[in-house]
């Protein structure tokens, strides 16, 4: 038998009341916390909290977002050389 089975993952000494739905360890009724109605562990709900912080919308620039505002600009300045050495 697995040492720990039955006991609060973070807490040895006491009894195990819940399973974190997040990481399956088991809670005592201390470490439980109940967030949307649904079990969680202290460390998971601190994790879900601060997902849910960020909308999602304002995502950090990604390597590929780079890329593409570079392409564009490059796609404006070639216009406007274009244009440039057309009226001359
Ligand atoms: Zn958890
Ligand atoms: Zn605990």
């Amino acid at each position: 038998m697995i040492q720990g089975s039955g006991r609060c993952h973070y807490h040895p000494e006491r009894a195990g009341l819940g399973v974190c739905v997040e990481c399956r360890r088991v809670i005592c009724r201390e470490c439980t916390t109940q967030f949307e109605g649904i079990n969680r562990c202290a460390a998971c709900l601190a994790g879900r909290l601060k997902t849910l912080e960020g909308p999602g919308e304002r995502k950090e620039w990604t390597v590929g977002n780079a890329v593409l505002a570079v392409l564009g600009m490059g796609v404006v300045w070639a216009g406007l050389l274009l244009l440039a050495t057309g009226m001359s």
